[in-house]
């Protein structure tokens, strides 16, 4: 039997190629078979060397190019014929990447994996916008959930939002209203700052913030697309607002 290549589970950052870490860039420009999402940019597929065969398991909300199981087997099949893979995913690989069920069934077939960690959104967002996750006049508790899952109005977030805290949302552009609801009725007041960072660290990037109450109507005037991130907390109203369009009618 061929001896197993090994699954590189690499994070390829916001969307700027100048944002890889070194080892995701080495990996890449030698890579002979890359496996990647949809937030994985042109310019950054474009490091691949020219014999690189790519594959796209774009993952849209409701349109699944590969269910996750397809994609999990595809890695342990490449690899267990010998083939390094390098698995690359926008952002870091652990943040709401489900690399740690890649890695699972890679290690459950006994197939080596390395993790290579990548800017998250969340970091790429707030250095591009300049609005500082932690200040220590705001915010001293950063949490980062996922506004797109199973339940999730019935999740807890209380206590994850409010004073000195700072909320960041993954997948929230289509679940922003009820998010805005949820974090009202648990008792947020509806004038909190909030900032929508959409396509971060990628040249279309806006930024447009306002008053929590007004997230819904923000998101649906200005017609936000994913990928964006929305920043919950008094940072959300710190930063260069010079990057940002005060969307009129928005202001508390
Ligand atoms: N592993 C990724 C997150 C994947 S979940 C990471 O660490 O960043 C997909 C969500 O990430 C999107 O719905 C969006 O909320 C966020 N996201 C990814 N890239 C982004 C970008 N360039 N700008 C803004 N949000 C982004």
């Amino acid at each position: 039997m061929a001896k197993s290549g090994t699954v590189f589970l690499v994070g390829a950052g916001p969307g700027d190629p100048d944002l890889l870490t070194l080892r995701a860039a080495r990996l890449i420009g030698g890579a002979r078979l890359i496996v990647h999402d949809g937030l994985v940019t042109r310019g950054i597929l474009a490091l691949a060397p020219a014999g690189a065969e790519l594959v796209s398991v774009a993952k849209a909300r409701a349109r699944h190019t590969m269910p996750q199981h397809r994609i999990n087997a595809l890695l342990v099949r490449e690899a267990l014929a010998g083939r390094d893979v390098l698995r690359l995913k926008g952002g870091d690989p652990f943040v709401f990447g489900r690399g740690g069920e890649e890695a699972e069934a890679c290690r459950a077939a006994g197939v080596p994996v390395e993790v290579v960690p990548g800017i998250s959104a969340a970091m790429g967002a707030a250095a591009a916008a300049q609005i500082p996750l932690t200040h220590r006049d705001h915010a001293s508790i950063v949490s980062f959930v996922a506004g797109q899952c199973k339940g999730l109005t019935e999740q807890d977030w209380t206590g994850l939002a409010g004073a000195g805290r700072t909320l960041v949302i993954f997948m929230g552009v289509r679940t922003a209203p009820q998010i805005a609801e949820k974090l009202i009725d648990d008792g947020l007041a509806p004038d909190v700052p909030v900032a929508v960072i959409e396509r971060a660290c990628q040249p279309q990037m806006r930024v447009l913030r306002g008053p929590l109450a007004g997230l819904a109507a923000l998101v649906e005037a200005e017609q936000v697309v994913s990928p964006a991130l929305i920043v919950i907390g008094a940072v959300a109203a710190e930063g260069d607002l010079a990057l940002t369009r005060i969307v009129e009618g928005m202001r508390a």
